[in-house]
């Protein structure tokens, strides 16, 4: 992408209204506008963010044997009232009449919709297990929405359902979805700790959420130091493996982790001090085992291998698509602006030209716009008319992690800068030797290897 030709309304101002660093930065970088409380437009950059994050999303969900589905956003509140949730729910939830005088809601969440395709296609054990998710905008009329995206009233959100037979295959579904969750923060360049919860308006015993730590956090939490070391890495899984999905389980979740509704202070004092930990974080996802709670409810229920109708055994798995950009950008920016994990970066790399209008600058950053896009990265060429300060200024704010800046000095010398964004290291090399390790960066963290079809 020309920067002169794509649409970046970042502003010079810091917005007043923006309380946490992460929404902020958002507003200036140009990526959200706010239309009304706690409901935003995405902007291109922004835009880009979002689709990046649904495509690790969506890689992590299929291999895990998941399947995408789309349910409807507009539900009808019949199929609520089936559950008893049309009541119990409360004012969270936006309730709309049509034309008909019928009442419909925004989807907050969507239990009763997939449970009613289950049941209207499903009858035999032999189809299960089954798992179907989604990622669709979702609507909770917050009582106060705040910290731009991260509190939203409209937001968007993967949500995924598992249909099991039996309760210890449905605590498979539920230790797969830990363990695709871990990988999924994980190559988002976040690291979002499993803790016991609470499980709310959902129903069920068996819950975790994922937190990222961070100051803005709006949870309290508590856990062993320990936590923080625990990595995911580059493990090869096998979704089937029951046995090696629990193991992962139980090393991330044997260590004291919970959120401040099922914290446990006999429990916590019995570590030694300096491993307890309190501290806020922000959740960017739970999943559930409930149960029977949601079949039984709305009857679905599948013939077993002797022909008696069982319920089926049920879970949901909700992950925050668009919280989570403002939890990266808590967990990575500096004074200066955003730092882009590589993982969900909009571009991969920004082109700085020093020298608008001289013609051999010019063609050096069109080759390496070339050759960048040729290798299916996607580098932001910034070939406005401006001074170099200020477009130091923006990409430094817009945080691509890689930038290289081409001006004539460098070039008689054969070599433009290639610049770090994280660490502010930069080294002069060649193009061609610039490009060759951006790609080299880029091909570890697998971008491009995922077609959503
Ligand atoms: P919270 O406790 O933050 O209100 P929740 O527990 O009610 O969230 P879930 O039903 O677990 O939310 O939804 C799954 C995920 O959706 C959450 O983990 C969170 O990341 C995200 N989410 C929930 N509510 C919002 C919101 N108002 N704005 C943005 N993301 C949200
Ligand atoms: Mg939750």
């Amino acid at each position: 992408m020309r920067l002169s030709s794509y649409f970046l309304p970042v502003l010079k101002e810091t917005p007043a209204e923006a309380q946490v660093v992460s929404h902020r930065l958002m507003l200036r970088a140009g990526m959200i506008k706010q239309q009304a409380a706690g409901i935003y437009s995405w902007l291109p950059l922004g835009f880009k963010v979002l689709r990046k994050l649904e495509n690790i999303i969506h890689e992590e969900q299929i291999k895990a044997g998941h399947i995408p589905i789309q349910m409807p956003i507009l539900q009808s509140a019949d199929l609520w009232r089936e559950s008893g949730r049309y009541d119990d729910y409360g004012q969270e939830m936006l309730r709309i009449k049509d034309r008909q005088d019928r009442d419909l809601l925004y989807t907050p969440t969507a239990e009763e919709m997939v449970t009613d395709i289950f049941r209207s296609h499903v009858s035999s054990y032999k189809d299960l297990p089954l798992t179907l998710y989604q990622i669709q905008w979702k609507f909770r009329d917050e009582i106060r929405p705040r910290f731009g995206i991260m509190r939203g009233r409209e937001f968007y959100m993967k949500d995924g359902y598992n249909f099991d037979l039996t309760k210890e295959d449905a605590l498979h579904s539920y230790n797969r979805h830990l363990v695709s969750y871990l990988k999924t923060y994980e190559r988002m360049g976040l690291q979002a700790i499993p803790m016991r919860a609470d499980s709310g308006p959902i129903g069920g015993d068996n819950t975790h959420e994922f937190l990222v730590l961070a100051e803005t956090g709006e949870s309290e939490v508590f856990y062993d130091s320990k936590v923080t070391d625990l990595t995911f890495g580059d493990r090869d899984i096998d979704y089937n493996d029951k046995a090696a999905c629990q193991s992962i389980l139980d090393e991330f979740t044997s260590l004291y982790a919970r959120t401040d509704e099922t914290h446990d202070p006999k429990l916590f004092a019995q570590l030694p001090n300096d491993r307890q930990k309190s501290a806020r974080g922000i959740e960017v996802g739970q999943i559930f085992y409930f149960g029977t709670k949601y079949s039984e409810a709305m009857g679905a229920y599948v013939a077993d291998d002797e022909g008696s109708k069982m319920p089926v055994h049920m879970g949901s798995h909700g992950i925050g698509v668009s919280r989570l950009i403002g939890a990266i950008i808590e967990a990575s920016h500096d004074e200066n602006g955003i730092i882009w994990p590589e993982g969900v970066t909009p571009f991969h790399c920004g082109i700085v030209n020093l020298k608008q209008g001289d013609e051999e600058a010019e063609e050096a950053c069109e080759a390496l716009y070339n050759s960048l896009s040729v290798l299916g990265l996607e580098p932001l060429y910034d070939d406005r008319n401006e001074r170099a300060g200020g477009k130091f200024a923006t990409m430094d704010l817009i945080g691509l992690p890689w930038r290289l800046t081409v001006g004539p000095r460098g070039l008689k010398n054969g070599v433009v800068e290639l610049t770090n964004r994280k660490t502010g290291v930069s080294e002069e090399i060649p193009p061609e030797k610039a490009v060759e390790k951006i790609a080299h960066v880029y091909r570890a963290v697998k971008v491009g290897d995922f077609l959503f079809n």
